[in-house]
């Protein structure tokens, strides 16, 4: 099979043929037919975190196919099943936070595509109780970006509490941020979409930002400010000055929500706002198994819409630089099915059903 196999950091993906793995106790093997490329993917690759993965390994926890084969003990899935293989590859199920709903704070955690082998391959076997079903209404195309980016800026509206009628503003649009303006849209916030690039705020639009703002061109602040404050900040953006800026928009009672992940971040908060403005800062990171069953749920109704652009599986090195360079609307899909299974590339604002 083919794997797009990371062997140095700093150093270009190569894709390798490598033999098709066999699923032990309690895994499944998936032939897989889409993954998308996450931010997270890069930074693995290139060793940024403090955290580092073990080399070599397979990027890709946005991973979309078929169950072909059961390991020993497997008796939950069904073969032929479509199933998601997301960034949580597996958690002890015994710990206070998995059995208080919080398995994202595992401390036994496993992560696709980082601490196990991901899916920019043709096969990758999983956990069978973190493969998430995935409904036929939603494509493959589509699957892939929802099993992150959905899933991430799904459970971080929903870890802002935010009640109707609350301003949300997302800070970044993009593989993240397009689906963060939705899930906000979705609970009834009016929206501030913030970026640098007008192309994107115009695809935020479309998708139901209320408001706009291009940060290079206005102070992001004073135009939130101009429109009433934000109750809520999102930060997808890795850019240093996002962080003070979004704090610097909330209004009294206002939640920070940090989801991006830069290389090395700090963020300086003013003491005295903080407790006078009664301001929550939260970190949220990626969702649950049962965030991704209602992200799905939610896409199979027609709730959301998938802005994607599909790529080979031999053209992740530039995928990656593209990515980097912000040449990208919002995600990258690599289709990993045979050549004719493969659909167009997805353009417009069209939902894709099916
Ligand atoms: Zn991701
Ligand atoms: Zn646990």
């Amino acid at each position: 099979m083919r794997a797009a196999v990371v062997t140095a950091f700093n150093q270009p993906i190569e894709v390798q043929e490598r033999p098709i793995p066999t699923p032990g106790a309690g895994q499944v093997l998936v032939k897989l037919e889409s993954c998308g490329l996450c931010h997270t993917d890069i930074h693995a690759a290139r060793g940024d975190w403090p955290v580092k993965p073990s080399l070599p390994f397979v990027p890709g926890h946005e991973g979309v196919g078929r169950i072909e084969m059961f390991g020993p003990g497997v008796a939950s899935r069904r073969l032929g099943e479509r199933v998601a293989l997301a960034w949580l590859g597996s958690a002890c199920g015994a710990c206070r936070y998995c059995v208080s709903g919080r398995e994202t704070l595992c401390e036994s955690q496993q992560n696709t595509g980082f601490s196990i082998d991901g899916a920019f391959a043709d096969y990758a076997v999983a956990d069978a109780r973190f493969a998430v079903p995935v409904p036929d209404a939603v494509s493959a195309l589509d699957a892939a970006p929802l099993t992150c980016a959905g899933v991430t800026t799904y459970a971080a509206v929903k870890a802002a509490r935010v009640v109707p009628a609350e301003r949300v503003a997302v800070f970044g649009i993009g593989g993240l941020g397009h689906l963060a303006v939705q899930y906000a849209r979705l609970v009834g916030a009016e929206v501030i979409a913030v970026d640098v690039v007008d192309e994107k705020l115009r695809m935020a639009s479309e998708l139901g930002a209320d408001h706009t703002v291009n940060a290079a061109r206005h102070d992001p602040v004073a135009a939130i400010r101009a429109l009433g404050g934000a109750d809520v900040a999102i930060v997808l953006s890795v850019a240093p000055a996002v962080f003070a800026q979004s704090f610097a928009s909330l209004n009294r009672g206002g939640r920070l929500v940090l989801v991006s992940l830069p290389a090395d971040g700090e963020l300086t908060l003013p003491v005295f706002d903080t407790v006078l403005k009664g301001i929550s800062v939260i970190g949220s990171i990626v969702g649950t198994r049962e965030d991704l069953v209602e992200v799905f749920r939610l896409h199979a109704l027609a709730r959301t819409t998938v802005i994607a652009q599909t790529r080979r599986l031999e053209d992740v090195e530039k995928s990656m630089a593209d990515v980097l360079h912000g040449t990208v609307p919002a995600r990258l899909v690599f289709d990993l099915r045979a050549d004719d299974a493969r659909q167009p590339a997805a353009s417009g604002l069209g939902h894709a059903v099916g």
